[in-house]
């Protein structure tokens, strides 16, 4: 069998690994390459294989870096399905939609400042393209819900695994018939953090596996303790209320957005920080929200025992609102505090977030809270970095507000968690480490192989194949 990587190796996004036995070529993954526009536009047009000949598609989540590129491999002639399970497939749906929005807007931006003569901008797919990628979906249950293999094709099955990483992430074995031996491939997508709450920890996977794809995002760091973020937290929530200040908060629509929230009502209901008001402020977040309601398969044991039991729904609240309209986005503005907002993006480079930021920033009794990676050139890395003076929309302002980072509640594993992952899979001959920025990913193949000398551990690069 060949493996081959055609993306999200080598510390780039667009995850895509094909496999390919005698019958069956499968694609896990096919997601977008996500950076400049400039660099990235061109990535995402075209694909680097020939999509007819794929036989069938496995999405191990809904993250844009790993759906994104759905709509392009369908209207680049792939016919078959994809398996997922029911929570990523409803997860894709949202993220694609909103995807297809900014891309429209993007486009209408560029065609109104277009240079005479010059080419017209069209969005990379429309709601359209989405609707046909959502329709080729299988749902395919975790492995501890349905208690057997799936079986995709003659001489083809699969198991999902709980990734624990977003809502419906999965852990894939792959079981295939090639030539008459059996072979099984794993591939663990993004691997989620133990004992963060609402989703449950990653499944180490309990069949034999040959060869096995490792996310090594942070492959090199170790996580703090949630505990420390949850006090840090609350702290500062205890803080705000006492100035009549607000917590803003940027953040991704998906995964964060829902942990502050369950965290917030673990806090409220055990008296720790008084009842004031929550604003979900961003629309994405809400859609996927709802997908959370509609999967309590996806809810870990924690949820059941903090809330479940008790009749009680972790993500909504007395005092929490799920805000609809601009207008009610907009009335937060002239809303005094004590208050929390909590909005998208998590980088601060579009979205309400700005308008808050704008409202919010120059007054001293405010908190930015930082939740999330911020990559280089954001605006939210700016003030993570201590800038005094901010540029929105055109406009300079000064930063007044207290600006605190939250990181624990990471979905991602850390080294060591990835470390005990590889070691748990038994009869493993071969690791490819993915998803993970060169120097995280040789520190942990460095460790791996030191562990244990039998294994032949891989940083591959794009476009390089490998026989397993
Ligand atoms: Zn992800």
């Amino acid at each position: 069998m060949k493996l081959t990587f055609y993306g999200g190796v080598s510390g780039v996004t667009g995850a895509k690994h094909l496999l390919e036995a005698d019958n069956h070529h499968i694609l896990m993954d096919c997601g977008v390459f996500q950076g400049s526009r400039k660099i990235t536009r061109e990535m995402n047009s075209q694909l680097p294989f020939e999509a007819s000949k794929i036989t069938a598609v496995i999405l191990s989540h809904g993250h844009l870096d790993h759906c994104g590129s759905l709509p392009l491999l369908i209207k680049s002639g792939y016919k078959g399905r994809i398996y997922a399970t029911a929570a990523t497939r409803d997860v894709t749906a949202w993220i694609l939609k909103d995807a297809a929005h900014i891309q429209q807007m993007d486009a209408d931006y560029m065609n109104r400042h277009r240079i005479e003569g010059a080419e017209l901008a069209q969005p990379l797919f429309n709601q359209d393209d989405v609707d046909e990628v959502i329709s080729r979906f299988v749902e395919v249950p975790y492995v501890r819900l349905s208690g057997e293999w799936f079986q995709l094709a003659p001489g083809l099955r699969l198991k999902f695994y709980d990734a624990g990483h977003i809502m419906g992430s999965a852990v894939t074995v792959l079981e295939i018939n090639n030539k008459g031996k059996i072979k099984r491939v794993a591939y663990t997508g993004d691997l989620g953090r133990s004992g963060t709450p609402l989703i449950p920890d990653p499944e180490s996977i309990k069949d034999e596996v040959e060869t096995l794809l490792l996310e090594s995002t942070y492959g090199a760091r170790q996580h703090r303790s949630l505990t420390e973020a949850v006090e840090k937290l609350r702290n500062i929530v205890n803080d705000i209320y006492q100035k009549g200040g607000k917590i803003i908060v940027p953040t991704f629509a998906l995964g964060r957005t829902q942990e502050l929230v369950y965290v917030l009502h673990q806090l409220t209901d055990s008296k720790k920080i008084p009842r004031l008001d929550i604003y979900v402020d961003s629309p994405l977040a809400t859609n996927l929200t709802e997908v959370f309601a509609k999967h309590p398969e996806t809810y870990d044991e924690e949820s059941w025992e903090d809330f479940g039991k008790r009749g009680d729904l972790p993500l909504s609240f007395r005092n929490l609102t799920y805000t609809e309209t601009r207008e009610e986005s907009k009335n937060l503005n002239h809303k005094p505090g004590p208050f929390i907002i909590i909005s998208a993006s998590g980088m601060c480079e579009a979205g309400r977030i700005l308008h808050h930021l704008i409202n919010n920033i120059e007054d001293e009794r405010n908190i930015i809270l930082i939740t999330g990676f911020q990559a280089k050139h954001t605006l939210g890395r700016r003030l993570v970095e201590g800038a005094k003076n901010v540029r929105i929309f055109g406009q300079y302002f000064k930063v007044r507000a207290r600006i605190e980072v939250l990181n624990e509640f990471s979905a991602h594993a850390d080294s060591l968690a990835l470390f005990d992952y590889a070691a748990s899979v038994k009869n493993l001959k071969n690791i490819f480490l993915v998803h993970g920025e060169i120097e995280q990913a040789s520190i942990l193949q460095t460790n791996l192989r030191q562990y244990n000398a039998n294994w032949q551990v891989f940083l591959p690069e794009v476009g390089q194949s490998f026989e397993v």
